[in-house]
């Protein structure tokens, strides 16, 4: 008998048919909202593999599913994993590395360039009607080229976006991470620094860091002090790396110049939130690696991934690291 996987979201029918293949399988249509309750206490009383987008796997869910093995998520972070109760209850955790790493930087890219060309502000400046002619010098923005780069958290996406940075954009680029990276140092001629440095130095500071107890709010008060007051922010690992009201006052006084942002304390964003008038903030709706072609590429990664845990031999590929 195949083992039973309950999907909680639609996924391209190319990843589907390999579930298929190997599993019986049942899927949610997110479209029409979230799965009612009771619903998916059912599911999870018959489910030896759960693939979700980003459902919360922890105590509560895992008590209601006795039969599971595997959770593949359809995304590479998994802050949403309590990993200890998956560990408690032999759960394997697996997720979607890589495949969208030049997506996501091309995505930090579009928020560095909009932030620090104020890109989306000047858009609604035109279509509102506000454009005259010798509007000059209050259009002004900032240089992207040659500037220097802090990354934070130095990565796959990290490098993708000090590829980009290096080659593309001619910036001198910073970083810092929690393993110093030679290799990367000498193939990309990318100079590491202690956090308080990149911050001091930088015209932009990318955040790329996974949310971990760690990197809770590892940016602050104290480390946006650090920042210049023309630098600009982007964010776009999760919205709790970062003292989201500690930014909002750096934003409003001038500590800092303006940030890029895909990511949120609390998603969605709620109307009436300070960022919602703030001109020299960019929001986007966590889109990082929204595009179809990624979108499918990870659908189609996690259900190989479900595969090779249900069926396989060895532990799979893309098992999260802290469950090896
Ligand atoms: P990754 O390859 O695991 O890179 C993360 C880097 O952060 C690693 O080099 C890691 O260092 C470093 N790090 C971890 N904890 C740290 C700490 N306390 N201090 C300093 N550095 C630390 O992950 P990735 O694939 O690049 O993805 C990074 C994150 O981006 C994901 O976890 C996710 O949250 C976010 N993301 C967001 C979107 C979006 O839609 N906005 C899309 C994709 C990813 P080590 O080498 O020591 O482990």
């Amino acid at each position: 008998m195949k083992p039973f996987v309950f999907v909680d979201r639609q996924i391209p029918p190319e990843a589907l048919a390999l579930l298929a293949e190997y599993c019986e399988v049942e899927v949610w249509d997110h479209q029409q909202g979230s799965i009612p309750k009771d619903l998916l206490r059912e599911k999870l009383l018959k489910a030896v593999g759960l693939m979700t987008g980003g459902r919360w796997i922890n105590e509560e869910l895992l008590s209601q599913a006795p039969r599971l093995k595997a959770v593949s998520t359809i995304s590479v972070g998994y802050n949403h994993f309590d990993l200890e109760a998956m560990k408690r209850r032999g759960v394997i955790g697996t997720h979607t590395p890589q495949v969208l790493d030049d997506t996501v930087a091309d995505l930090t890219f579009a928020l560095i360039l909009s932030a620090a060309r104020r890109v989306a502000e000047l858009d609604r400046y035109v279509k509102e009607g506000h454009w005259k002619s010798g509007d000059g010098v209050k259009l002004f923005g900032k240089d992207v080229h040659h500037a220097k780069l802090g990354i934070v958290g130095m990565g796959r996406i990290g490098e993708a976006v000090a590829r980009r940075a290096k080659f593309g954009f001619e910036m001198d680029v910073v970083y810092y991470n929690r393993t110093r990276k030679p290799e990367v140092e000498t193939a990309m001629g990318v100079q590491y620094a202690p956090l308080n440095e990149l911050l001091a130095v930088s015209d932009f500071v990318v955040l790329l860091t996974p949310l971990t107890p760690e990197t809770t709010k590892l940016i602050g008060r104290q480390e946006l002090a650090l920042m210049k007051p023309d630098a600009v922010f982007i964010n776009v690992s999760r919205g709790q790396t970062v003292d989201e009201e500690a930014l909002i006052e750096a934003l409003q006084n001038g500590t800092i110049g303006a940030a890029g942002l895909d990511v949120f304390e609390k998603e969605p964003l709620e109307q009436g939130h300070p960022f919602m008038n703030m001109s020299n903030v960019v929001t986007l709706p966590h889109i990082g690696s929204a595009t179809t072609q990624t979108r499918n590429d990870m659908a189609l990664l996690a259900a190989r991934n479900m595969v090779e845990a249900l069926t396989g031999e060895t532990l799979p590929k893309h098992i999260v690291k802290e469950l090896k």
